[in-house]
């Protein structure tokens, strides 16, 4: 299971404080409801690629003792089984969706607009569950949508809260 993290700092600071970051604990596990500390199993490393910048970054695992299930943090600059940054990802997929024009080479961009497009209806979902009850007009979904998930940094809330929410993130396949 991968969790996302708000560890409040840049990923500069994550990349340069490595394992040394002061990683989350968990105290009953997510899976089986095992109530004890969780102990640490390992960390994997992963890309985490921005417009101007590329950080190989480690991602603390632990894992239930009972269950044998393992869990992950992901810092909220990510999501997860994407190696671009969210902040990368989102203005990417605006700017294709809104303006239709390509800030980055095409097919990448294509892949971009069609996961987003094919979670549009989950998107919707979660702002229903979350209260929210204005229009949301059928034909420009996607953008209405996108106003709603909003900025970098605001919306990297909205990216934890769903993956919170429904156990998976807003672009999976
Ligand atoms: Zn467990």
């Amino acid at each position: 299971m991968q969790r996302i993290h708000n560890f409040n700092i840049s990923p500069e600071e994550y990349y340069a404080r490595g394992k040394k970051n002061d990683f989350p604990r968990l105290d009953v596990c997510p899976c089986c409801s095992y109530p004890s500390i969780l102990p640490r199993h390992g960390f994997y490393w992963r890309n985490a690629l921005f417009r101007n910048s590329y950080f190989r970054i480690p991602v603390l695992r632990l894992k239930c003792p009972s269950c044998g299930k393992t869990i992950s943090f992901l810092p909220d600059f990510l999501l997860p089984y994407f190696q671009y940054s969210l902040e990368y990802i989102l203005e990417a997929a605006k700017k294709y969706i809104e303006e239709r024009k390509a800030t980055t080479y095409y097919q990448l961009l294509q892949f971009y607009r069609y996961r987003f497009l094919r979670n549009l209806n989950r998107i919707e979902a979660f702002f229903r569950d979350q209260g929210y009850r204005g229009f949301i007009p059928e034909k420009d979904k996607a953008i209405k949508l996108l106003k709603l998930i909003g900025a970098f940094p605001k919306a990297k809330t909205f990216a934890k809260r769903f993956q919170d929410h429904f156990q998976h993130n807003f672009m999976a396949n």
